[in-house]
């Protein structure tokens, strides 16, 4: 029987709550298969972790997760350390050096899940949204001079390479066309930005020409935001750069119901490296402990690893469960109006899976 070996890095905050739901859930998924086995090794890497070590997670770190078949990532970050350092200590540290370049945010809204935007319903929403993941506005190039002093002096230079566009807009044209609607929307900011955003708006037409049965189009990225609230159907897979689809992608969050829904898939399609599955929340210490963070978002993650593992039929069983406890509001946490904790929705998901709610 596969065994797959997943590292689970739960982090801070509801991270520690959720990632212990995932695994879970992924447990009693592979049990439900019989096929496959799941190994989960978990890591006490975090904000915890660096107020006893003085780092985010230990130097050989990296070396102890390149094995697995992929990583569970929760949420980093402390309310006693800056976010720039918790950020780049740890998700980025894995990220880069594992040039999870693919960073994938499905956005749909679930059965029994109301949108903010009145009036739209479920299949009125279906996106995918295609963040550049490794270099652009956060490629860490810049610097401080002077510093403390009245002539203090900062840079972040956007760094955009031409090898490193054309992979992201090969991706994203390849999962365009692998969905039904085969439409890709390009996002942009050109007009201002006239150097690195020309070159990418340029890259995206060469590309294109490869996928001619994908329709695509060319938005800039203010403008993205007035058309995914106003005509949010006119819209399939997107594409932006590292800072635009970080925002946008927070925009798709919210427009879908709730930041606690929202999955996140950090690839590295070549597999030369693990890819790392999170959901898209942070720390949100306003409810760590209580017991009713949301673990739809991790749940959802986790189907996108089953996915990339090729265990397609588990991965569809989980989501159907997701979607049939969605669906009952008994089971919904606080942040989508509910009263459920955090263990009433993971009990409920594992009941789908065994098909006991059916
Ligand atoms: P970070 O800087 O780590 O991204 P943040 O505070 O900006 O953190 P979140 O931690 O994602 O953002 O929280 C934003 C809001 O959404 C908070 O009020 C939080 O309680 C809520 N929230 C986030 N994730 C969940 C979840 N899984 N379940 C319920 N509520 C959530």
């Amino acid at each position: 029987m596969k065994t797959y070996k997943i590292a689970a890095i739960p982090g801070d905050g509801i991270g520690g709550e959720v990632i212990s739901a995932g695994v879970e859930v992924l447990q009693a998924l592979a049990k439900r298969e019989g096929h496959f086995a799941v190994a989960v090794d978990t890591f006490d890497w975090g904000g915890e972790y660096y107020k006893t070590h003085g780092r985010m997670m230990p130097a050989n770190g990296r070396d102890l997760i390149r094995h697995h078949d992929a990583i569970l990532f929760g949420s980093a970050g402390h309310p006693d350390i800056p976010d720039h350092v918790t950020l780049w200590g740890l998700r980025l540290a894995i990220c880069q050096p594992f040039d999870q370049y693919a960073n994938v945010r499905p956005t749909r809204i679930l059965p029994g899940i109301t949108s903010p935007l009145r009036g739209v319903e479920g299949n009125e929403l279906d996106w995918v949204i295609v963040r550049e993941n490794s270099e652009g506005e956060y490629a860490g190039v810049g610097g401080r001079v002077h510093q403390g002093l009245p002539i203090e002096a900062a840079t972040d230079v956007s760094m955009f390479t031409r090898a490193g566009v054309e992979r992201i807009m090969r991706f994203a044209f390849r999962l365009a066309q692998s969905r039904p609607r085969k439409l890709l929307t390009v996002v942009t900011k050109s007009n201002a930005q006239r150097h690195a955003m020309v070159m990418w708006d340029e890259i995206a037409t060469t590309v294109a020409a490869e996928f001619p049965d994908v329709t695509w189009d060319k938005m800039l990225v203010d403008a993205m935001t007035v058309r995914m609230v106003m005509k949010p159907q006119t819209l399939d897979t997107i594409v932006a750069t590292n800072l635009h689809a970080d925002i946008l992608s927070d925009l798709a969050a919210a427009l879908a119901g709730s930041l606690g829904i929202a999955p996140t898939a950090n690839l590295n399609p070549e597999r030369t490296f693990p890819s790392m599955f999170e959901p898209i929340h942070g720390s949100a210490f306003d409810i760590t402990g209580k017991g009713i963070a949301n673990p739809i978002g991790t749940f959802w993650s986790s189907v996108m690893l089953l996915d990339h593992l090729g265990e397609a039929a588990a991965a569809r069983r989980l989501m159907a469960a997701i979607e049939r406890v969605t669906g009952d509001a008994r089971f919904h946490t606080p942040d989508l109006g509910g009263h459920a904790r955090t263990t009433d929705v993971t009990a409920a998901v594992i009941d789908a899976i065994n098909g006991a709610n059916s």
